[in-house]
């Protein structure tokens, strides 16, 4: 008997209706011969809704206490899932992370997954039933709850899909991967199959469909993820890993990130030691950067900028006054950036392809400030108010709307 992973996003679970839709789409594929497990996410923008409901209480709410609020929101829906699987007749059983022995590390807010224990899913399933599962959390070594970071519920799916074996299906409220966000490019063009490693630099530098981490993990166990329309019964996205014909692709597709913060650090002194000083403290705190340069002065200090989402901002402000207090200089800090990126496989072999990114920018009036690549991506930084055009010239540029 296969085995079939569904996942259901805030939208498809945000009403009672919609929860029985998504009951009626678990239960066509246990109809169909399958061994089925669903995991869910909070009901429509609940965990939005808990989290404003913090920072009413609390500017900075301790993180552990802020996991400890927040996955509650996929209690509520694992539960309403089974009840209407219930109403309709099939014999379901709904878990928490804790339930089934979803290990995470301590990084409250964004833990990572260590291990699953399958035991229970497994007993359920051998007796023919449902089982659901709270996406998005899990416990530490000593019980306390954490998340998986935004959007979490996808790595919930993927590791299950890995320990468990079998298909993901992941049901949301867009078609699929788009070669950029269809609210900002019209003619954008849904992708049929796509690459793991493209799949996660785009989520890295904004496709909001799925979490880099879920990804990362999908590749890591070699899990094929169908990402597909809840509302309907097409075909979406699958991702996959890397074949010949994708390299013919130069650039899949198009990302944005808004809301991004440059911070500069200034006249630090410039000796061994000091980058890896400012980076580990930084690290401490799980906050990612990227886009780091670093101009090395006449007088033996150096200039160091950075990038973090401005989310991350109220965790690294502490860490980077300490570091001046330390080193000396000052720090200054950017808001309102925004980086645009072009990502592709076939990037590997293909030539020109910055300059044509470059070139539709400027065409476009819009000046770069930084820019960064990795073997499969280029991404150029620039002001907050030219994001979306920016968005369109280099979609346009590399033909890929419809
Ligand atoms: N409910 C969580 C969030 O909104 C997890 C998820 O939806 O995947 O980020
Ligand atoms: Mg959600």
């Amino acid at each position: 008997m296969a085995l079939i992973l569904q996942k259901f996003g805030g939208t498809s679970v945000a009403t009672a209706e919609k929860i029985h839709a998504a009951a009626a789409k678990v239960i066509a594929a246990k109809t169909a011969g399958n061994q089925v497990v669903v995991v869910v996410s909070a009901m429509g923008h609940t965990t939005d809704e808990l989290l404003d409901l913090a920072k009413e209480i609390c500017s900075n709410p301790p993180k552990r206490e802020l996991d400890q609020l927040l996955a509650t929101g996929e209690q509520v829906t694992i539960a309403l899932i089974a009840m209407a699987l219930h109403a309709q007749g099939h014999e379901a059983i709904s878990f928490t992370g804790g339930q089934i022995g979803l290990l995470t590390d301590n990084a409250h807010s964004k833990a990572r997954i260590r291990d699953i224990d399958k035991k229970r899913i497994q007993t359920e399933l051998d007796h023919g039933k449902i089982v659901i599962v709270a996406g998005f959390q899990g416990v530490t070594e000593s019980g306390d709850v954490t998340t998986l970071g935004r959007g979490g519920s996808n790595a919930t799916l993927v590791a299950l899909g890995a320990v468990l074996g079998g298909v993901c299906e992941n049901f949301t409220d867009v078609d699929g991967v788009f070669t950029a966000d269809p609210r900002i490019v019209k003619n954008a063009r849904k992708i049929d199959r796509i690459s793991y490693d493209e799949m996660m630099e785009l989520s890295s530098v904004g496709a909001g469909v799925l979490q880099t981490r879920a990804v990362e993990f999908a590749k890591k166990y070699n899990v094929p993820i169908h990402v597909r329309n809840a509302g309907h019964d097409r075909p979406g996205t699958w991702i996959v890993a890397e074949t010949k014909a994708m390299e013919h692709v130069v650039v899949a597709g198009c990302a944005l990130k808004k809301d991004l913060t440059r911070i500069t650090l200034k006249n630090i002194p410039d000796r061994p030691g000091i980058v890896a000083r400012i980076f580990t403290a930084v690290a401490e705190h799980n906050i990612v950067v990227d886009d780091i340069i670093q101009n090395v002065m006449d007088d033996n200090t150096a200039n160091i900028s950075f990038t973090v989402e401005h989310g991350d901002l109220a965790d690294l402000k502490p860490v980077v006054d300490r570091l001046i207090v330390e080193l000396g200089g000052s720090a200054t800090y950017e808001k309102d950036l925004a980086k645009v990126s072009a990502v592709g496989v076939g990037m590997k072999q293909a030539a020109g392809v910055a300059g044509t990114m470059f070139s539709a920018l400027a065409q476009a009036g819009i000046n770069i400030q930084n820019i960064s690549t990795s073997e499969i991506r280029i991404s150029c930084t620039v002001a907050r108010q030219d994001a979306d055009r920016a968005l369109q010239a280099v979609h346009a540029a590399f033909g890929l709307g419809n």
